[in-house]
Protein backbone atom coordinates (compact mmCIF):
# COMPACT_ATOMS: atom_id res chain seq x y z
CA UNK A 1 0.00 0.00 0.00
CA UNK A 2 1.18 3.40 -0.69
CA UNK A 3 2.52 5.52 1.89
CA UNK A 4 0.19 8.07 3.66
CA UNK A 5 1.04 11.84 4.22
CA UNK A 6 -0.06 10.98 7.50
CA UNK A 7 2.69 8.63 7.93
CA UNK A 8 5.54 10.98 6.71
CA UNK A 9 4.19 13.41 8.93
CA UNK A 10 4.20 11.43 12.18
CA UNK A 11 8.04 10.12 10.72
CA UNK A 12 8.68 13.65 10.77
CA UNK A 13 7.39 14.35 14.03
CA UNK A 14 8.87 11.78 15.43
CA UNK A 15 12.66 13.01 14.23
CA UNK A 16 12.24 16.34 15.25
CA UNK A 17 11.79 17.08 11.48
CA UNK A 18 8.23 18.49 11.44
CA UNK A 19 7.63 22.38 10.58
CA UNK A 20 4.96 24.19 10.97
CA UNK A 21 3.73 27.89 9.98
CA UNK A 22 3.35 30.33 12.43
CA UNK A 23 1.24 33.26 11.64
CA UNK A 24 2.17 36.76 12.70
CA UNK A 25 -0.38 39.58 12.96
CA UNK A 26 2.20 42.44 12.34
CA UNK A 27 4.57 43.53 9.71
CA UNK A 28 8.33 42.18 9.39
CA UNK A 29 10.26 43.91 11.89
CA UNK A 30 11.62 43.42 15.31
CA UNK A 31 8.51 43.45 17.52
CA UNK A 32 6.09 40.95 16.51
CA UNK A 33 2.49 40.07 17.37
CA UNK A 34 2.13 36.26 17.29
CA UNK A 35 -0.77 34.50 19.64
CA UNK A 36 -1.40 37.88 21.16
CA UNK A 37 2.19 38.08 22.73
CA UNK A 38 4.93 40.54 21.55
CA UNK A 39 8.15 38.94 20.75
CA UNK A 40 11.98 40.23 19.77
CA UNK A 41 12.70 38.76 15.87
CA UNK A 42 16.13 37.63 15.61
CA UNK A 43 15.26 35.23 12.77
CA UNK A 44 14.76 37.76 9.78
CA UNK A 45 16.78 38.26 6.63
CA UNK A 46 15.40 42.21 6.83
CA UNK A 47 19.13 43.39 7.50
CA UNK A 48 18.59 46.76 7.39
CA UNK A 49 15.08 47.14 8.83
CA UNK A 50 13.69 48.03 5.05
CA UNK A 51 10.98 45.84 4.94
CA UNK A 52 8.57 47.65 7.06
CA UNK A 53 10.12 51.32 6.46
CA UNK A 54 8.46 54.39 4.92
CA UNK A 55 10.87 54.55 2.38
CA UNK A 56 10.03 51.30 0.81
CA UNK A 57 5.95 51.63 1.41
CA UNK A 58 5.57 54.87 -0.14
CA UNK A 59 7.34 53.53 -3.00
CA UNK A 60 5.08 51.22 -2.83
CA UNK A 61 1.87 53.14 -2.80
CA UNK A 62 2.64 55.42 -5.26
CA UNK A 63 3.29 52.42 -7.93
CA UNK A 64 0.00 50.74 -6.59
CA UNK A 65 -1.59 53.91 -7.56
CA UNK A 66 0.04 54.16 -10.96
CA UNK A 67 0.49 50.89 -12.10
CA UNK A 68 -2.02 48.86 -9.74
CA UNK A 69 -1.88 45.11 -8.31
CA UNK A 70 -0.50 42.73 -10.86
CA UNK A 71 1.37 42.46 -13.87
CA UNK A 72 -1.48 40.91 -16.04
CA UNK A 73 1.31 38.46 -17.83
CA UNK A 74 4.39 37.01 -18.31
CA UNK A 75 7.12 39.72 -18.97
CA UNK A 76 7.27 38.69 -22.74
CA UNK A 77 3.66 39.11 -23.49
CA UNK A 78 2.84 42.39 -22.03
CA UNK A 79 4.05 42.15 -18.30
CA UNK A 80 6.85 44.27 -18.47
CA UNK A 81 5.73 47.52 -16.73
CA UNK A 82 8.22 51.11 -16.00
CA UNK A 83 8.45 49.75 -12.45
CA UNK A 84 10.02 46.32 -14.17
CA UNK A 85 12.82 48.12 -16.42
CA UNK A 86 13.56 51.11 -13.19
CA UNK A 87 14.45 48.41 -11.13
CA UNK A 88 16.26 46.84 -13.95
CA UNK A 89 18.43 49.95 -14.85
CA UNK A 90 18.63 50.64 -10.79
CA UNK A 91 20.44 47.59 -10.23
CA UNK A 92 22.85 47.67 -13.06
CA UNK A 93 23.78 50.62 -12.31
CA UNK A 94 24.40 50.03 -8.25
CA UNK A 95 26.40 46.66 -9.01
CA UNK A 96 28.42 48.20 -12.47
CA UNK A 97 27.05 45.95 -15.13
CA UNK A 98 25.78 46.73 -18.37
CA UNK A 99 22.70 44.92 -17.83
CA UNK A 100 20.35 43.24 -14.95
CA UNK A 101 16.93 41.12 -15.28
CA UNK A 102 14.60 40.72 -12.19
CA UNK A 103 12.83 37.33 -11.34
CA UNK A 104 9.90 36.79 -9.20
CA UNK A 105 12.32 35.39 -6.51
CA UNK A 106 15.92 34.83 -5.89
CA UNK A 107 15.04 30.97 -6.12
CA UNK A 108 12.93 31.60 -9.64
CA UNK A 109 16.62 33.73 -10.50
CA UNK A 110 18.67 30.62 -9.55
CA UNK A 111 16.21 27.93 -11.08
CA UNK A 112 16.05 30.02 -14.39
CA UNK A 113 19.84 30.70 -14.85
CA UNK A 114 21.66 27.57 -13.88
CA UNK A 115 19.16 25.54 -16.28
CA UNK A 116 19.75 28.02 -18.97
CA UNK A 117 23.28 28.38 -18.81
CA UNK A 118 23.72 24.76 -18.53
CA UNK A 119 22.52 21.07 -20.15
CA UNK A 120 23.74 17.82 -20.85
CA UNK A 121 27.51 17.46 -21.41
CA UNK A 122 28.12 21.07 -19.65
CA UNK A 123 28.91 20.61 -15.91
CA UNK A 124 28.17 22.96 -12.72
CA UNK A 125 30.26 22.74 -9.75
CA UNK A 126 29.06 23.85 -6.44
CA UNK A 127 30.52 24.56 -2.95
CA UNK A 128 28.83 21.53 -0.72
CA UNK A 129 26.85 24.70 1.56
CA UNK A 130 25.04 25.76 -1.59
CA UNK A 131 21.40 26.95 -1.09
CA UNK A 132 18.83 24.80 -2.16
CA UNK A 133 18.10 27.24 -5.25
CA UNK A 134 21.62 26.41 -7.16
CA UNK A 135 21.20 22.59 -6.20
CA UNK A 136 17.76 22.55 -7.79
CA UNK A 137 18.85 24.50 -10.81
CA UNK A 138 21.91 22.17 -11.26
CA UNK A 139 19.83 19.38 -10.94
CA UNK A 140 17.10 20.39 -13.52
CA UNK A 141 19.96 21.74 -16.10
CA UNK A 142 20.53 17.66 -16.31
CA UNK A 143 24.52 19.16 -16.55
CA UNK A 144 27.02 16.95 -14.47
CA UNK A 145 27.15 18.04 -11.07
CA UNK A 146 30.22 18.07 -8.68
CA UNK A 147 30.30 19.39 -5.57
CA UNK A 148 33.40 20.51 -3.08
CA UNK A 149 33.75 20.72 0.00
CA UNK A 150 33.32 23.76 2.26
CA UNK A 151 35.46 26.52 0.87
CA UNK A 152 37.89 23.65 -0.14
CA UNK A 153 39.52 25.18 -3.02
CA UNK A 154 41.91 22.03 -4.69
CA UNK A 155 39.12 20.15 -4.62
CA UNK A 156 37.75 22.70 -6.74
CA UNK A 157 40.65 22.82 -8.65
CA UNK A 158 40.88 19.05 -9.33
CA UNK A 159 36.89 19.45 -10.13
CA UNK A 160 37.79 21.91 -13.07
CA UNK A 161 40.88 19.97 -14.23
CA UNK A 162 38.63 16.89 -14.69
CA UNK A 163 36.06 18.42 -16.25
CA UNK A 164 37.94 20.32 -18.68
CA UNK A 165 40.04 17.54 -19.54
CA UNK A 166 37.24 15.15 -19.92
CA UNK A 167 35.07 18.15 -21.50
CA UNK A 168 36.69 20.07 -23.61
CA UNK A 169 34.26 21.83 -25.43
CA UNK A 170 31.59 22.26 -22.60
CA UNK A 171 29.89 25.61 -20.52
CA UNK A 172 31.27 24.62 -17.08
CA UNK A 173 29.88 27.15 -14.75
CA UNK A 174 31.32 27.47 -10.98
CA UNK A 175 28.01 28.34 -8.74
CA UNK A 176 28.81 29.12 -4.74
CA UNK A 177 27.55 31.64 -2.62
CA UNK A 178 29.32 35.34 -1.19
CA UNK A 179 27.79 34.49 2.79
CA UNK A 180 26.53 31.11 2.82
CA UNK A 181 22.83 31.29 4.21
CA UNK A 182 22.47 28.90 7.23
CA UNK A 183 26.53 29.37 8.35
CA UNK A 184 26.88 33.13 7.50
CA UNK A 185 30.58 32.13 6.71
CA UNK A 186 32.35 33.77 3.44
CA UNK A 187 33.90 32.54 0.06
CA UNK A 188 37.23 34.61 -0.30
CA UNK A 189 37.01 35.34 -3.74
CA UNK A 190 40.11 35.52 -5.11
CA UNK A 191 41.35 31.99 -5.30
CA UNK A 192 37.89 31.31 -6.89
CA UNK A 193 38.25 33.74 -9.46
CA UNK A 194 42.04 32.88 -10.24
CA UNK A 195 40.61 29.35 -10.51
CA UNK A 196 37.36 29.83 -12.90
CA UNK A 197 40.01 32.14 -14.93
CA UNK A 198 42.44 29.16 -15.96
CA UNK A 199 39.95 26.67 -16.55
CA UNK A 200 37.78 28.87 -18.83
CA UNK A 201 34.75 28.62 -16.58
CA UNK A 202 31.83 30.86 -15.31
CA UNK A 203 31.97 32.10 -12.32
CA UNK A 204 27.62 32.47 -11.14
CA UNK A 205 28.24 34.69 -7.46
CA UNK A 206 24.99 34.53 -5.18
CA UNK A 207 24.91 37.60 -2.80
CA UNK A 208 21.67 36.84 -1.51
CA UNK A 209 22.90 37.30 2.19
CA UNK A 210 25.79 40.09 1.04
CA UNK A 211 24.15 42.68 -0.51
CA UNK A 212 23.13 45.59 1.85
CA UNK A 213 25.09 43.97 4.49
CA UNK A 214 29.20 43.77 2.66
CA UNK A 215 31.23 45.98 0.80
CA UNK A 216 30.77 49.91 0.67
CA UNK A 217 27.37 50.87 -0.36
CA UNK A 218 25.93 47.45 0.23
CA UNK A 219 27.14 46.25 -2.92
CA UNK A 220 28.03 42.72 -1.81
CA UNK A 221 31.06 40.47 -0.93
CA UNK A 222 32.71 40.81 -4.74
CA UNK A 223 32.84 44.39 -4.36
CA UNK A 224 34.64 43.91 -1.17
CA UNK A 225 37.01 41.62 -2.00
CA UNK A 226 37.80 44.18 -5.77
CA UNK A 227 36.58 41.09 -8.29
CA UNK A 228 33.72 42.33 -8.75
CA UNK A 229 34.39 42.36 -12.78
CA UNK A 230 35.61 38.67 -12.86
CA UNK A 231 31.71 37.46 -11.82
CA UNK A 232 30.30 36.70 -15.22
CA UNK A 233 27.14 36.65 -13.64
CA UNK A 234 25.80 38.43 -10.12
CA UNK A 235 22.64 36.76 -8.43
CA UNK A 236 20.90 37.71 -5.57
CA UNK A 237 17.25 38.90 -3.90
CA UNK A 238 15.72 41.34 -3.28
CA UNK A 239 13.83 40.18 -0.27
CA UNK A 240 16.57 40.51 2.41
CA UNK A 241 18.58 43.45 3.41
CA UNK A 242 16.53 44.97 0.44
CA UNK A 243 13.33 44.21 2.50
CA UNK A 244 11.34 43.80 -0.97
CA UNK A 245 10.51 40.83 -2.59
CA UNK A 246 12.59 39.13 -6.42
CA UNK A 247 15.16 37.96 -7.32
CA UNK A 248 17.91 39.24 -9.97
CA UNK A 249 20.99 38.24 -11.97
CA UNK A 250 23.38 41.25 -13.24
CA UNK A 251 26.36 41.08 -15.88
CA UNK A 252 26.36 41.60 -19.84
CA UNK A 253 23.93 42.74 -22.14
CA UNK A 254 24.18 39.68 -24.06
CA UNK A 255 23.62 37.03 -20.61
CA UNK A 256 20.21 38.87 -19.87
CA UNK A 257 19.30 38.86 -23.64
CA UNK A 258 20.20 35.07 -23.68
CA UNK A 259 18.13 34.50 -20.03
CA UNK A 260 15.24 36.57 -21.90
CA UNK A 261 14.67 33.99 -24.19
CA UNK A 262 16.13 31.06 -22.04
CA UNK A 263 15.30 31.48 -18.08
CA UNK A 264 11.97 29.29 -18.42
CA UNK A 265 11.40 31.05 -14.84
CA UNK A 266 11.36 34.16 -16.19
CA UNK A 267 9.52 33.34 -19.45
CA UNK A 268 7.06 31.29 -17.97
CA UNK A 269 5.87 32.91 -15.23
CA UNK A 270 3.48 36.32 -14.37
CA UNK A 271 5.85 39.34 -14.22
CA UNK A 272 6.36 40.56 -10.27
CA UNK A 273 3.90 42.67 -9.17
CA UNK A 274 5.00 46.71 -10.12
CA UNK A 275 4.43 47.66 -6.35
CA UNK A 276 7.47 45.31 -5.12
CA UNK A 277 9.08 45.96 -7.95
CA UNK A 278 9.09 49.65 -7.21
CA UNK A 279 9.83 48.91 -3.50
CA UNK A 280 13.01 47.42 -4.50
CA UNK A 281 14.20 49.70 -6.80
CA UNK A 282 13.60 52.25 -3.34
CA UNK A 283 15.98 50.26 -1.63
CA UNK A 284 18.75 50.14 -3.66
CA UNK A 285 18.95 53.69 -4.38
CA UNK A 286 18.74 54.25 -0.44
CA UNK A 287 21.78 52.08 -0.45
CA UNK A 288 23.53 54.27 -2.17
CA UNK A 289 22.47 57.61 -0.10
CA UNK A 290 24.73 58.36 3.23
CA UNK A 291 21.78 57.32 5.14
CA UNK A 292 22.06 54.33 3.83
CA UNK A 293 25.63 53.24 4.27
CA UNK A 294 24.58 54.42 8.21
CA UNK A 295 22.37 52.26 8.40
CA UNK A 296 24.46 49.48 7.49
CA UNK A 297 27.07 50.57 9.54
CA UNK A 298 24.81 50.00 12.40
CA UNK A 299 24.39 46.54 11.29
CA UNK A 300 27.37 46.58 11.98
CA UNK A 301 27.71 48.14 15.28
CA UNK A 302 25.09 45.30 16.50
CA UNK A 303 26.99 42.56 15.10
CA UNK A 304 30.24 43.38 17.31
CA UNK A 305 28.13 44.03 19.95
CA UNK A 306 26.42 40.51 19.90
CA UNK A 307 30.56 39.24 19.32
CA UNK A 308 31.30 40.93 22.55
CA UNK A 309 27.82 40.07 24.66
CA UNK A 310 27.67 36.21 24.09
CA UNK A 311 29.36 34.29 25.85
CA UNK A 312 32.01 32.58 24.40
CA UNK A 313 31.05 29.47 25.88
CA UNK A 314 28.33 29.38 23.12
CA UNK A 315 29.76 31.09 20.49
CA UNK A 316 31.10 28.76 17.84
CA UNK A 317 33.41 31.20 16.40
CA UNK A 318 34.43 34.84 18.08
CA UNK A 319 34.58 36.84 14.22
CA UNK A 320 31.00 37.03 12.67
CA UNK A 321 31.66 37.83 8.81
CA UNK A 322 27.75 38.45 8.03
CA UNK A 323 24.43 39.31 9.72
CA UNK A 324 24.04 35.68 10.58
CA UNK A 325 25.10 33.94 13.49
CA UNK A 326 24.58 30.23 13.76
CA UNK A 327 24.53 28.24 17.28
CA UNK A 328 25.55 24.52 16.27
CA UNK A 329 23.78 22.45 18.73
CA UNK A 330 23.89 18.82 16.90
CA UNK A 331 20.38 17.45 17.38
CA UNK A 332 17.54 18.31 15.78
CA UNK A 333 15.81 18.22 19.18
CA UNK A 334 18.06 19.86 21.05
CA UNK A 335 17.86 22.64 18.93
CA UNK A 336 14.13 22.84 18.90
CA UNK A 337 14.39 22.55 22.64
CA UNK A 338 16.13 25.64 22.74
CA UNK A 339 14.34 27.77 20.27
CA UNK A 340 11.02 26.75 22.51
CA UNK A 341 12.83 28.09 25.47
CA UNK A 342 13.72 31.11 23.78
CA UNK A 343 10.14 31.84 22.06
CA UNK A 344 8.82 31.59 25.79
CA UNK A 345 10.78 34.18 27.21
CA UNK A 346 9.93 36.31 24.09
CA UNK A 347 12.96 35.76 22.05
CA UNK A 348 12.39 34.33 18.38
CA UNK A 349 15.00 32.44 17.46
CA UNK A 350 14.60 29.42 14.57
CA UNK A 351 15.42 25.72 15.26
CA UNK A 352 17.77 24.89 11.83
CA UNK A 353 17.24 21.15 11.03
CA UNK A 354 17.66 18.90 7.88
CA UNK A 355 17.50 19.22 5.29
CA UNK A 356 18.17 22.75 5.31
CA UNK A 357 21.65 21.44 7.41
CA UNK A 358 23.12 18.03 7.96
CA UNK A 359 21.65 15.84 9.83
CA UNK A 360 23.86 16.60 12.65
CA UNK A 361 24.55 19.90 12.37
CA UNK A 362 21.08 21.52 13.91
CA UNK A 363 21.53 25.06 14.84
CA UNK A 364 20.09 27.93 16.00
CA UNK A 365 20.29 30.67 13.23
CA UNK A 366 20.30 33.94 14.65
CA UNK A 367 20.10 37.29 12.61
CA UNK A 368 20.81 41.00 13.53
CA UNK A 369 19.32 43.71 11.40
CA UNK A 370 20.14 47.12 11.93
CA UNK A 371 17.24 48.26 14.08
CA UNK A 372 17.57 45.82 16.97
CA UNK A 373 18.64 47.76 20.16
CA UNK A 374 21.23 47.46 22.40
CA UNK A 375 19.49 46.53 25.19
CA UNK A 376 17.07 43.85 22.92
CA UNK A 377 20.77 42.28 21.92
CA UNK A 378 22.03 42.21 25.63
CA UNK A 379 18.80 40.43 26.59
CA UNK A 380 19.33 37.89 24.00
CA UNK A 381 22.61 37.20 25.25
CA UNK A 382 21.81 37.17 28.95
CA UNK A 383 18.80 34.44 28.11
CA UNK A 384 21.13 32.31 26.11
CA UNK A 385 23.40 31.76 28.78
CA UNK A 386 20.46 31.28 30.94
CA UNK A 387 18.96 28.68 28.98
CA UNK A 388 22.43 27.11 27.92
CA UNK A 389 23.54 26.74 31.89
CA UNK A 390 20.31 24.98 32.53
CA UNK A 391 21.17 22.52 29.98
N1 LIG B 1 20.00 32.12 -2.31
C1 LIG B 1 20.22 32.08 -1.00
C2 LIG B 1 21.61 31.92 -0.50
C3 LIG B 1 19.15 32.20 -0.09
O1 LIG B 1 19.37 32.14 1.23
C4 LIG B 1 17.85 32.40 -0.61
C5 LIG B 1 16.70 32.61 0.29
O2 LIG B 1 16.25 31.90 1.05
C6 LIG B 1 17.67 32.40 -1.99
C7 LIG B 1 18.76 32.27 -2.81
C8 LIG B 1 16.30 32.51 -2.57
O3 LIG B 1 15.85 33.82 -2.52
P1 LIG B 1 14.30 34.14 -2.42
O4 LIG B 1 13.91 34.00 -0.99
O5 LIG B 1 14.18 35.53 -2.93
O6 LIG B 1 13.59 33.15 -3.28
Amino acid sequence: MARSFESELTDLQEQGLLRRVRTFDSPQAILMKCDGREIINFSSNDYLGLADSDLLKTAAKTALDEFGSGSGSSRLVCGTLAPHAQLEAALARFKNTRAALSFSSGYAAAVGTLSALCHEGDVIILDKLCHASLIDGARLSGAFIRVFPHLHYDKLESHLKWARKSYPDARIVVATESVFSMDGDCSPLVPIVELKNRFDALLLLDEAHAIGVLGKNGRGLAFDQGVEKDVDIHMGTLSKALGAAGGYICGSQALVDFLINRARSFIYSTAPSPVVAAAAKAAVEFLQTSEGEQRRQLLWQNIQLMERELPRSIQDRTKYSSAILPLILGSSQRALAIADALLDEGFLVPAIRYPTVARDSARLRITLTATHSRDQISALCKTLNAIYAKL
